[in-house]
């Protein structure tokens, strides 16, 4: 049946105007069946509304066994393709991928999606995204996670698979404040012995590595009393056990999160976008600093996967950064999950 109010275009952008969908419903029933008979309002319909620039809040809440998790978008960056992106595919392979996948030719755009896990009454973050952006593109975990209902003064720990700029420089907020000052910081062993090392420090070759070594002593630059090293397999909050996953970094560690008989596998950086790196699990990205070695902890984490059909939350993948992996050829695919409205 029609609803002559809501075929009415002027009366249906006033109607608009009062919020949306639910208000309009509200406000359709309110007037009565013979609204459409009153007379015009008195306000000209509004002029062609601007185009959205934004998106709301991003994240989504769901649940392993008995845990409450978040994922929670930092932003996403594109980038222009450079050179060497992956070390040993060619820029006409890449492109084929980004093609297969709908995503544009020589451009590359990286989504961060940290998360938190609420488990035995302990808030704990599992990276931080990129820290303060002055133009908005990343640096949003603070306000996504406000918007979802989580205050950064609630997180008990701030949990850090690995020392990359986009999983550690939201530790601090843009005065060089703490964006989670109640939180003790829990650090990969390993990553934190590698990065610390003055020896590594001065061997590291110029450009990005070394970028990251001077970038990690900023971040870390008087929080000793507040981190903690942890060391693989050894649970740090109830359910949640980091394993090693070296080859992405020295350290890098990935997560189980386990309640009953319901699991998540945290991937972190075993790999970046699905779409290049579990579709060609053999490419080494730019970014991978033990290429051989990155690549066969990928195999290695995604057969298993597969086999045991654990859902896994990757760091980069697109937003809300949860899925399936499928053996596919000599690669994978993620079958992303279902957004569900009701947890
Ligand atoms: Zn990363």
């Amino acid at each position: 049946m029609t609803n002559p109010v809501l075929n009415d275009p002027t009366r249906r952008a006033a109607l608009a105007a009062l919020g949306g969908g639910a208000g309009l419903a509200a406000a359709s029933s309110a007037l009565g069946p013979n609204a459409h008979a009153q007379s015009a309002p008195t306000t000209p319909a509004a002029s062609v509304p601007a185009a959205p620039t934004r998106q709301g809040g991003g994240f989504y809440h769901h649940r392993i066994g008995d845990i409450s998790v978040t994922q929670i978008v930092d932003g996403a960056r594109t980038i222009p393709l450079a050179d060497g992106f992956v070390r040993n595919a060619s820029r006409d392979q890449i492109n084929a991928a980004l093609g297969q996948a709908y995503m544009p030719a020589n451009s590359m755009t990286l989504v961060y999606n940290p998360m938190v896990v609420t488990t035995a009454g302990k808030r704990v973050l599992i990276d931080t995204g990129n820290g303060p952006d002055p133009k908005g593109a990343v640096g949003q975990l603070l306000p996504n996670m406000m918007a979802a209902g989580i205050d950064p003064n609630t997180i008990d720990i701030v949990l850090l698979t690995h020392f990359h700029g986009d999983h550690v420089n939201g530790v601090l907020k843009a005065d060089g404040s703490l964006a989670f000052p109640n939180a003790e910081i829990l650090v990969p062993s390993a990553e934190w012995a590698f990065w610390m090392d003055d020896g590594n420090l001065s061997r590291a070759p110029e450009g990005g590595v070394k970028q990251t070594f001077v970038n990690v002593r900023r971040v870390f630059k008087g929080l000793d009393r507040r981190i903690t090293r942890y060391e693989m397999d050894k649970e740090v909050a109830a359910g949640l056990t980091p394993f090693a996953t070296f080859g992405h970094t020295p350290g890098h560690a990935s997560l189980s999160l386990q309640s009953g008989n319901a699991r998540l596998l945290i991937q972190a950086d075993v790999t970046n976008h699905p779409a290049l790196f579990v579709r060609n699990p053999g490419w080494h990205a730019g970014f991978d600093m033990d290429g051989p070695k990155a690549e066969e902890t990928r195999r290695r984490l995604y057969d298993r996967a597969v086999a045991d059909k654990v859902l896994i939350a990757g760091f980069h993948y697109p937003f809300p950064s949860l899925g399936y992996a499928e053996k596919d050829g000599d690669g994978y695919r993620v079958v992303p999950v279902a957004w569900n409205p009701v947890l």
